[in-house]
Parts: structure tokens; C-alpha cells; sequence
């Protein structure tokens, strides 16, 4: 860039000589007029401040928009080992949701419901269980914002605790622990803080940040405290939802009534679904004709944050599936239709790629260059799922990060599939086979699935998937040496007439031209011949004709030297 003079630049950058002239000030730049010139660099600096200046503007416009968007309400999915307390805390929520309508009001199971509070509203699907929530995210997009996982204070973290944390962790919701049952004479909280100290969360009471909510499910204590910490935890998630958006969310339930026919639970996630639109979900798509919501009444639109039950599906659509807003018949039967070939198309291949191992799995990982092993590890003791656990902790290598999603005793489960299918990752599992039925889905949903009796052996299929992902080291192989005697001047090009002095040659090598000892040139061979064949490669004590690609200022006594990379082992 040549010198510019000042009303030059002030023009090329869209701004008045005097915006510029203050700029400069700015920046303690001296200049006479407008018509001074600047330096190079003075220049370059002030191009820079004002493409700055654009960036910084264009993301205040993006955030002031995103602002003007209103707030939605957090949804809640309620979690956590069996009989801890899940059902009735749901139960109480609903009542006590019920206790602010005229009594005796109808309610309408429509997979989700609000809980309205002096602080703002919750929405709780209503369907307990991890397996539920996964089956759920496994299919569309991310439905819960928040996890309550319920754990009894009486018994403490249980298996199922776990793996509801990690479901919950790998699908992104925050977590918030609620110790239940806590109106028993047992129950002691710090049991459970400790134990989720075991597993790396540290509580609030400890100066961590993981929210542990003494409660009753039973008699509603502590209850409006952990509503009251949902809806702080969502205030700072800042959820935003634009009703003005086309329809969008998730299918959370779909089953077939004798008299209404298909009927349909979805949650709005954004924009506002009316009566009359029309949506796909998956494969399927439907005009809505009826809307439903929790309290029974009928709706002409639902809004960001709204469970409906829905009439005008003609055909079940799967819990779990996005829909979406589509504007027409047209569109509707187009999309469907699409979906319903591309999905044909990818049962013709996947039929030849069940049964994935975990060979495949490892191939794919690189393909996709993922670097990190996502694992679910079973056992059959708590003291062989520690030993594994500690070894594993010690595979991970700066490239190649192993992540146990889960480890846990006990055979693996079909909820684990899931977990591992969604997280593109694998189950091994240690002197506990799975049951057929955990095989087959490991198998329809391509997860690798591998039991071992030997820890060593477990321990070495993880080495081997580490070293599967590790980049590979290249090494430089000299394969042989050639001096130039002739150089011939073609019309093709510049051939050098060679003698292999070493080795040999080989057509796909890579050349250094080395001149007194020095490399003058590096590239590759455009031909080699032999006589007037092309060759793949030329031996020690003959002669050849080499084009270089792009090299064409050979002098006699030349050196060409060849080389390849090879792939050099890492352990
Ligand atoms: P889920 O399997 O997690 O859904 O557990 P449930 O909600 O079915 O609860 C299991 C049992 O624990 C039931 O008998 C409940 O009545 C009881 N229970 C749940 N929460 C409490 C509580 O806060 N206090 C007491 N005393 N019992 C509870």
C-alpha cells in the first residue's frame, strides 16, 4: 500500500474527513489538513481501529437484538434412582400447581406442565426417569435446560444417581441435586454431600457450586426453595425464545385413541404454534386442527415454553423428534417424503455396517478427527471398577483424552446404549455380560459393545483405541541417489538423463536436487522413464530419464536424492 493522503482514506473508508481527523487525533497522528499524507503504517493502524469498531457495532446490533428477544421459561426434568422420590415429587408440584386453580379443575396429561411462581414459571416435563429424557435427546434437540436429580438423603447416591448425572451432563442441562425425604428420621443430608464429593461435585455448603436442596417430596418443605433455585439457575442461563419465530420444538409423547385417533404432546421450544398450521416431525407431518393444554382448555395458539396435546396427525410421530413449522401441504408432504427416502437410503448401508466393533468405532473417530474417547465403563465390583478407573486415568494422552461418561457396577443397560449412541462412544464392560436384549440395541444403534474377563485386556483395548487416535509420526526414508550425466531439452520440458547411483528411484518419491552437497530445489517427479517407458521405479547401476514438476535447471554432477515419509511407530 503506496502512501494515501487523508480525504483519500477518509473515502475509502466511508467516513467524513473530519470523523477521520478526529480519529487521528485520537491516536496522536499529526497532520496539517485533510490533504496530508500518512504513513504506511499510520494507515494500516486506522484501518484496523475502524474494522475493530465494525466488529465491536456489529456485535452490540447482534446482542441488542438478541436482548429484544423476550425470556422463555426454563424446562425441568426430574431425575434419579428408583424410589427416591421422583413420582411424588412430581405429584407434589402438580397438586400444588392445581391448589392455585379452582379446586376440582380438570387436568390434562400433555407431557409437560407449569408451575407458576410469585419469582416466575417452570416447566416440568412430566414423564419421570432418565430413560424417558434420553430417548427424548437421542432424537432432537436438547429438550431440558435444567436436571433435578433426586436423590433420597436416606440411602444417598445409587447407581441410577449416577448415570442420571451423566445423562444429564452429556446432554448439557445444569444440574441441581435435591436431597428428598428429608422429613424421615434417616435422612442426612451430609451423606449425600459426601458422596457427591466422591464424585468430584462439590456442594455449595463445601464452596463449590453444585446446588444440593433439602426437601420433602412428601410434605412440600424445601420445595419452593428449589423452585426458587431453578429459576435463579435459569435467570443466569438468560433462556431467550422468540414467540414471533417460526414454530419449533419437540414430540414428547404420541399415541393412537380409539375415539380422538392420533394424539400428539409437543413443547414449544420457539416461536408460536397456531390451530391450522402445519408441521413435520421426522417423517411425518400433520395440520393441527386442536390444540389442548394442562389445564384441558382449548388453545388457538401456544406460545415458547407451552406443552399441548395436539390433534391432526395423521400417522404417530416419534417422541424424541423435532417439528417444525412448515408453510403448507406442499411442504409438508415434500419434506416428509425426502426424509423417508433418506432414510431408506441409509438403511441400504447401514445394513452392511451392523455390529460395529470397535475397530470401526476407532476408524470412524478418525475420520472425524475426534480426539476424545468417550467410554461407559461397567463392572462387576465396586473394587474392579476403581482398578480400571485408575489405570484409565493414566491412558489419556495430551492428544487423545479418554472421557468416562460413565462408570458404574453392575451389567450394562440399555439406558447406557443410548447414552454411549448419542456420545459416539463405546461400552466396555468387565465380568458382567450384557443381556441379549442390551446386545441387540448396542447393535441396531451401531455401539461398539465389548465384555472382557481380563482387566489387562480391557486396559489394552483402550491403549490401542489411544494409540488408534493418536496423530500419526511421519518419518523421512531415503530410498536412493541419482547423478545427472545428460540433460536433454524436450518439448515436454527439462529431462535430466540419470544414473541411480544407490537404492533406487521410485516415480512417487520426493526429489531434493542437491548441487556440491547443497539442496537447490525439493518437489516431485512429473515422469520417469526407462528407455521410453514410464516406470514405477528405476534400480541401483541403471539408467532413466527424469522430469522434475516444476525444476528445470539441471547442470551434469547434479544429485538427486529420493525420499519417502513412512509412518512411524509410537510406542
Ligand atoms: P420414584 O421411583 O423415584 O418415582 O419414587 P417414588 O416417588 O415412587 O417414591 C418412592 C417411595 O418413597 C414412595 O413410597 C413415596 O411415598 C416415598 N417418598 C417419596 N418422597 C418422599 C419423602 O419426601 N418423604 C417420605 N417420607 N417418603 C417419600
Amino acid at each position: 500500500m503506496a502512501k494515501i493522503r487523508i480525504y483519500q482514506l477518509a473515502k475509502e473508508l466511508g467516513m467524513t474527513n473530519d470523523e477521520l481527523l478526529s480519529l487521528l487525533d485520537e491516536m496522536g497522528v499529526a497532520y496539517k489538513s485533510h490533504a496530508s499524507t500518512l504513513e504506511e503504517d499510520t494507515a494500516t493502524a486506522v484501518k484496523e481501529l475502524i474494522g475493530e469498531q465494525r466488529v465491536a457495532e456489529a456485535a452490540r446490533r447482534a446482542e441488542e437484538a438478541r436482548k429484544a428477544i423476550p425470556h422463555r421459561p426454563p424446562v425441568v426434568v426430574i431425575m434419579g434412582h428408583v424410589d427416591h422420590g421422583k413420582t411424588t415429587l412430581l405429584d407434589y408440584l402438580r397438586k400444588s400447581r392445581m391448589a392455585e386453580k379452582e379446586a376440582g379443575g380438570i387436568t390434562q396429561h400433555v407431557g409437560a406442565f407449569e408451575v407458576k411462581t410469585p419469582q416466575g414459571t417452570v416447566v416440568f416435563i412430566d414423564t419421570p426417569g432418565h430413560e424417558a429424557f434420553t430417548t427424548i435427546r437421542q432424537r432432537g434437540a436438547k429438550v431440558a435446560d435444567i436436571a433435578v436429580i433426586v436423590v433420597a438423603a436416606t440411602e444417598g447416591v445409587m447407581p441410577q444417581t449416577k448415570e442420571a448425572i451423566a445423562h444429564a451432563k452429556a446432554s448439557g442441562a445444569k444440574i441441581v441435586f435435591a436431597a428428598n425425604k428429608m422429613d424421615l428420621p434417616g435422612a442426612d443430608i451430609n451423606r449425600v454431600h459426601q458422596d457427591l464429593m466422591q464424585l468430584g461435585m462439590v456442594p455449595v455448603a463445601y464452596g463449590g457450586d453444585v446446588e444440593v436442596l433439602p426437601i420433602s417430596a412428601k410434605t412440600g418443605q424445601g420445595v419452593e426453595a428449589l423452585l426458587e433455585t431453578i429459576l435463579l439457575i435459569a435467570e443466569l442461563e438468560d433462556l431467550r425464545a422468540d414467540p414471533k419465530a417460526e414454530a419449533q420444538g419437540v414430540i414428547l409423547e404420541a399415541r393412537i385413541d380409539k375415539q380422538a385417533g392420533v394424539l400428539v404432546s409437543l413443547l414449544v421450544q420457539q416461536g408460536t404454534l397456531h390451530v391450522g398450521d402445519y408441521v413435520v416431525a421426522g417423517e411425518h407431518w400433520g395440520k393441527i386442527r386442536a390444540m389442548l393444554d394442562a389445564e384441558g382448555r382449548r388453545r388457538n395458539e401456544a406460545g415458547p415454553g407451552s406443552a399441548v396435546q395436539v390433534l391432526g396427525f395423521s400417522e404417530l410421530p416419534v417422541a424424541g423428534e423435532t417439528f417444525t413449522w412448515v408453510p403448507d401441504q406442499v411442504a409438508a408432504k415434500e419434506i416428509t417424503e425426502e426424509r423417508i427416502e433418506e432414510r431408506k437410503a441409509k438403511e441400504a448401508t447401514a445394513e452392511r455396517s451392523r455390529g460395529r466393533t470397535i475397530a470401526d468405532l476407532m476408524r470412524s473417530m478418525r475420520e472425524a478427527e475426534q480426539k476424545e474417547i468417550n467410554l461407559i465403563i461397567r463392572a462387576d465390583t465396586q473394587g474392579s471398577l476403581e482398578a480400571i478407573q485408575n489405570i484409565l486415568a493414566k491412558e489419556s494422552t495430551h492428544e487423545v483424552q479418554i472421557k468416562v461418561l460413565l462408570a458404574a457396577v453392575g451389567a450394562p443397560s440399555e439406558s447406557d446404549v443410548l447414552l454411549a449412541s448419542t456420545a459416539q462412544g463405546a461400552i466396555l464392560s468387565f465380568n458382567v455380560n450384557p443381556s441379549g436384549s442390551v446386545r441387540k440395541a448396542a447393535e441396531q444403534r451401531g455401539v461398539p459393545l465389548q465384555n472382557f474377563r481380563i482387566i489387562y485386556e480391557l486396559v489394552d483395548e483402550i491403549r490401542k483405541m489411544v494409540r488408534g487416535q493418536r496423530e500419526p509420526v511421519y518419518k523421512e526414508e531415503l530410498l536412493g541417489t541419482a547423478e545427472v550425466r545428460a540433460i536433454f531439452r524436450l518439448s515436454r520440458g527439462v529431462v535430466a538423463g540419470c544414473m541411480v547411483t544407490s537404492g533406487k528411484i521410485s516415480r512417487n518419491a520426493d526429489i531434493r536436487v542437491l548441487r556440491k552437497g547443497k539442496e537447490i530445489w525439493k518437489g516431485r517427479i512429473e515422469s520417469l522413464k526407462r528407455l521410453k517407458d514410464d516406470v514405477r521405479e528405476v534400480a541401483q547401476g541403471l539408467e532413466c530419464g527424469i522430469l522434475l514438476e516444476g525444476f528445470t535447471d539441471f547442470q551434469e554432477g547434479d544429485v538427486l536424492e529420493a525420499s519417502q515419509q513412512v509412518e512411524v511407530a509410537t510406542d
